[in-house]
């Protein structure tokens, strides 16, 4: 029996050591995990075993199913803080008694025991050189390691929307380490201030979360034409941005401006949940700046401001009656011709705000109506989705939509502002010259747009391709790392005239 917080394997507990080529992971359901032969499977259970390394010393959420082998892990002698850094970085299913062994790494954490090295070996697995069983290791990020190695360290640690608190602690831990931040912890958000006495602050911020895992875990690399490529889901949105602004922060400890390097949770979810949202509608005072980046992938170039989203439902009434009367009634979908026709005839602006030409974009998204096969519809509606460029406010884009559908009513569903770019401003024209890309517009809504409200012009800017984001392959380009940071580093170094 395996007792919290220490968990002992002891050496002698494990002297088989048949390498078995099968099973791998199938399926972790409840408190099972069940193996099949399908070796490649073992990456679910490395994600796994992240997704509960607190729970790993109860040996109930990984006792298997009917294959009969038990997951025991190494954990003797460990204190249970060092937990909380612990990554599973190689693994092997071994057979020996029916077990599944894992031996244990940390690297650099600081409950080390005095004079230990780098690299400790913790708990029982073999150790003979024909089985290399399955490691973890504590891990700490490295602030100075090169950011393609960043990348790939806050890659492996998983961080589905909801599941950030160990990539934030890992952050958090980090970044304690500089004596020029001044570091503030909020949820699963990270925020790290700089207090240089400038003149001027900027913002600096980015997402730890992500969508969630498609057998995109653990990182690796591809050597492309083009370059290296970072693999991995979050690679691209946006843990590309986020390795760009650790390595920064760390760095730059003597910015011509402060800076407040912001790594918030809950960004992939409803907007309810959003960390940056929180922290505007809590503490405000936080994020008080001249001006914000917002490191989502751009491609590195510079995607100034954002579209405004909103939807409206219109609903439109009819008089039910048997399909074999029909005279007798009047059918709600036939109704909803004219309100589509409107739409079809609409001319969407192409609008110049600040030098960027924003496209807008007025669609029909989803239709409702009908009862049954032979019962004429009473009612029908229609949603409707308004994409509109930063130089409406949304009482603008509403009544723009008034005019469109006049004599109809509508109910609103959603709104979200839009922002401006801000790039006719003296700090945002020495941003685009240091960074030395075009502005583009952006079309989608982001976070920007929270800056906005709170009357902070920003921008994104961030390596990866954006069309890349949520697929199953996304990647970020090593060259695009380097790009962004070397532009950041610029525009934030750069003396500037007195
Ligand atoms: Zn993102």
């Amino acid at each position: 029996m395996l007792h919290y917080p220490a968990v002992i394997i002891q050496p002698e507990d494990v002297h088989a050591c048949v390498v078995v080529v099968g099973p791998g992971l199938v399926a972790v359901q409840d408190d099972e995990i069940a193996l099949s032969n399908r070796a490649l499977e073992l990456d679910a259970l490395a994600r796994e075993l992240l997704g509960h390394l607190l729970e790993v010393v109860d040996e109930g959420i990984l006792a298997v199913g009917d294959v009969g082998v038990v997951l025991s892990v190494g954990l003797a002698g460990m204190k249970v803080e060092c937990l909380a850094g612990l990554a599973l970085v190689e693994h092997e299913v071994i057979e020996g008694r029916d077990r599944l062994d894992i031996s244990l790494e940390r690297r650099l954490c600081g409950h080390a025991p005095e004079g230990s090295c780098g690299r400790m070996q913790l708990g029982g697995a073999c150790r003979e050189s024909s089985c290399r069983g399955a490691r973890l290791i504590l891990m700490r990020l490295d602030l100075t390691s090169d950011l393609v190695a960043l990348l790939q360290a806050i890659t492996d640690v998983e961080s589905v929307s909801g599941n950030e608190r160990q990539l934030a602690d890992m952050v958090e831990e980090a970044l304690q380490g500089y004596g020029h931040l001044e570091i503030i912890r909020d949820g699963d958000c990270v925020i790290a201030r700089t207090h240089f006495g400038r003149d001027q602050r900027v913002v600096i911020a980015g997402h730890l979360d992500t969508v969630p895992v498609a057998n995109n875990l653990p990182s690796h690399l591809e050597e492309a034409p083009e370059g290296l490529h970072v693999v991995g889901r979050g690679t691209c949105d946006m843990k590309g941005g986020v390795a760009v602004q650790l390595q920064l922060a760390a760095e730059l400890t003597d910015a011509n401006r402060d800076v407040t390097w912001v790594f918030y949770d809950h960004e992939e979810v409803g907007a309810d949940l959003n960390g940056l949202g929180r922290i505007a509608e809590n503490s405000p005072e936080l994020l008080e700046a001249d001006f914000a980046v917002l490191m989502e992938p751009t491609d590195a170039t510079i995607e100034g401001g954002c579209q405004g989203t909103c939807r409206i439902l219109i609903t439109v009434p009819g008089k039910a009656a048997h399909s074999a009367r029909s005279w007798l009634g009047r059918n709600a979908i036939h109704g909803l011709s004219d309100v589509l026709n409107r739409i079809n005839d609409y001319d969407a602006r192409e609008v110049d705000v600040e030098g960027l030409t924003y496209r807008e974009g007025l669609n029909a998204i989803r239709v409702f109506g009908g009862v049954a096969g032979n019962v004429i519809p009473p009612s029908a509606s229609v949603e409707i989705n308004y994409r509109f460029a930063p130089d409406k406010s949304p009482d603008d884009a509403l009544a723009e939509l008034r005019r469109v559908f006049h004599g109809y009513s509508f109910e609103l569903t959603d709104m979200s502002p839009a922002a401006r770019p801000g790039l006719d401003r003296e700090i945002a024209k020495e941003f685009v010259e240091s960074v030395g890309a075009t502005p583009k517009p952006k079309y989608g809504w982001t976070d920007v747009a929270r800056f906005s409200a709170l009357g902070i012009p920003a921008v994104n800017y961030g390596p990866a391709d954006p069309s890349l984001a949520h697929t199953d392959n996304e990647y970020c380009p090593a060259d695009q790392l380097d790009t962004c940071a070397n532009g950041l580093r610029r525009w934030l170094t750069t003396k500037k005239e007195a």
